[in-house]
Order: structure tokens, then sequence, then C-alpha cells
């Protein structure tokens, strides 16, 4: 069993949601894992330009000035995307991060894109598993002191849930890495619900998808299988095969979360926020009306007990009817199937509980 901290989003004016941040932090004993002049990288997700339900740049200032005041050199940080849009390389990705009011007179900290300027600085690391032998972890993510991942819960359209595992497995890869995990999500279109609108086509950063008799349709050969056009398209017309994509993805995410932790020597830690809980990743250009109510921040040290407590709680609340879900509005039933029914989000927590990355099993302790 593992320590969860909790914060719910009850505050008064003496303890706002700053101080509970900062009751969080205290909690998980962060001072114990940054030693003097440490560079800490702080990894998060700075949204797509047009999403708006990120991780907020006031928060993240929070910790930048507690990890200072511990003496360490925090640096927030991310990786450049496998799609289109607006954080494919390290220009677009900083510009975006900026605009969307992570500028260093807000955080505190410098911004560093962990994979270069086009993704391909990274590190090999050793792992010896199941899928890999070796994983692609972003060069500067694997070369920082300390990692303290500051991660956005929501659904995700590969992966049911998009958590801790999620932030680091996928989000510390470098491109390569990112298509390792993808290799074998190969989305297909059904020809009868398409109706060639080509927002595939004109969304796919690959040219993987052309327009034949009006209808959409994508080369295998071409796509790299990111998943990016599944939500994208209006009519829910491409698809993926779920049960064999989403679990090998989930799997490769747990084998990468330990290629981004093992030379931390456990100086890492995580914090969640459970807020605008939207339907689909933040790599969108928006976020939908989200799926339950706020419900509060998280902090451990493990990041399968945190994604498990995440995942119970927003499942325990009551859906929202006016959003994407379809079925499950009930407090205690599962509001991530009741997006994707067809995706089984348990099986990174499971199979990173497999490999030893924490434990599903956890106390949810509210401060
Ligand atoms: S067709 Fe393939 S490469 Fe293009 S957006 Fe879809 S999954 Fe990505």
């Amino acid at each position: 069993m593992s320590d969860v901290f909790f914060a719910d989003l009850k505050t008064t004016h003496e303890m706002n949601l700053f101080k509970k941040l900062e009751r969080l932090l205290y909690k998980i004993d962060l001072i114990s894992i940054i030693e003097k002049d440490d560079l800490v990288a702080i990894k998060l997700h700075f949204g797509e330009r047009g999403n708006t339900s990120y991780v907020q740049p006031i928060y993240l200032r929070k910790i930048v000035d507690r990890i200072k005041e511990f003496g360490g050199k925090p640096f927030l940080t991310d990786t450049n995307t496998l799609y289109v849009g607006s954080r494919g390389d390290a220009v677009s990705h900083l510009k975006t991060a900026i605009e969307n009011g992570f500028a260093y007179s807000v955080v505190n900290a410098p911004l560093i894109i962990a994979d270069g300027l086009r993704g391909r600085s990274f590190k090999m690391v050793r792992i010896d598993k199941k899928w890999y032998k070796e994983v692609d972890i972003a060069e500067e993510i694997y070369n920082a002191d300390a990692l303290i991942a500051v991660t956005h819960f929501k659904c995700h359209e590969l992966s049911g849930i998009g958590g801790t595992i999620k932030n680091l497995g996928m989000g510390c890869a470098s491109i390569q890495g990112k298509l390792n995990q993808h290799s074998t999500v190969s989305p297909y279109v059904d020809q009868e619900r398409c109706t060639g609108c080509g927002r595939g086509q004109k969304w796919c950063g690959y040219k993987a998808i052309v327009i034949e008799d009006k209808k959409e349709r994508i080369i295998p050969d071409i796509c790299v299988g990111c998943g990016e056009c599944i939500h994208i398209c209006p009519t829910g017309a491409i698809r993926i095969r779920w049960d064999a994509s989403t679990m090998s993805v989930q799997e490769k995410m747990a084998e990468h979360t330990i290629g981004a932790l093992q030379n931390k020597g456990g100086k890492y830690a995580f914090i969640t926020f459970i807020t605008q809980i939207s339907p689909a990743c933040d790599c969108y250009p928006s976020n939908d009306i989200p799926i339950v109510r706020d419900v509060g921040i998280l902090a451990s040290r493990d990041p399968i007990a945190i994604d498990q407590a995440s995942a119970d709680l927003v499942n325990n609340q009551i859906g929202n009817r006016d959003s994407n879900l379809t079925c499950n509005y009930e407090s205690g039933e599962d509001k991530f199937r009741g997006v994707y029914p067809h995706i089984d989000w348990t099986i990174q927590l499971s199979y990173g509980e497999s490999l030893g990355l924490g434990s599903r099993g956890y106390k949810l302790i509210k401060i």
C-alpha cells in the first residue's frame, strides 16, 4: 500500500488551493529528494494551442518556488509530439507554451524541450522487459537529477486514462520512443460511416490519409499510428483494433516509464490535478465538457498508486450528462469506459505493478 495524499477543492481564505498544494509537497517530503544544485525536471504538458484544460501555470510557479527554496534548479519540460499541431518541434512548442501562459515571468523557471529541436535528442536506457530491451528517453529528462511529474488527469483515446504513467511513459520518450509505442496502432476507416469530409486527411501530419471515391482511406505503410485522427473524425469513422492496440500501447508506456525513472535513484515525485476532466488528451486544440466535476489535487511518490487513486476518485463522482459520457453516470461506475467502452485502462496499472513500478493498493490520506 502506498500513500496518496489528497486535497479536495474546498477552500477558506486561510487555506486556499496554493496553501493546499504546499501542504501536499510537504507531505510527500519533497525536501528529501532535492539536493543543493540538483537540476530538477518538472515534466508537464504545456497544452496544445486552443486547449485550456492543462494545469495552469500559477500552480507550476508554486512548485518551482518550493524546489528553489530547497536549493534545486528547476526547469519545466515536455517533449515534441508525433503529430502535426503546435508542438511538433522545439521552436513551435516553446512558442505555444509561452502563449499558454508559461512565460518565465509567470513560472519563474526556464522551459526546456527535453528531446531537442526535432525530437531526436535521446538516451537509450536499458530495461530488459517484455517489449523492449532498451527504450528511447528524451535526453534532458535523462540528464536531470530529479523528476517531478505534474499531470492533468483526464480520459485518453488510446489508453483510456491519461495520468502519470502516460505523462512519464509517452511524455518522456523521444520521437522514436513514441513511434515505438504507437507501432501496433493501425487505424482504419469504416467506409460506411465516413462522409469524406476530409478532416482526417487535413489533420494527419504524415499524409497517410487520402480521399478515394469521396471516402477517406488510411495508407498503412505511411501511417505511424499516432492515433490523432481518431478523435478528430466527427462521425467516429476512424477506428483502431482496440484490443491488441490499446493493450500493447499501455504496456509499452509502462516500460518507458521505467526508463524515465531508472537513473533517478528514487528522486522523483508525482502531483496530479483532477480538474477539467476532459474526454480526450490535451494534445487536441480544444477540450470538451468535463465528464465529472473537478475533484482535487493528489501527490504521491508512487506513479501507479496515484493513477489508481485518481481513477477511483473520478469514478466515484456523478457523471455529467451533457458530456461525452454515454453510460455509467452513477457514482462507482467506470466513467472511462463510459467514454471509451472498448479500452481496459487498468492494463497500464496492472502491468506497471507487475514490473515493480508501484502498487495499485493505496492509502488515501486527505489533508
Ligand atoms: S492516419 Fe496514422 S499517422 Fe495519420 S493521424 Fe491517423 S494514426 Fe496518425
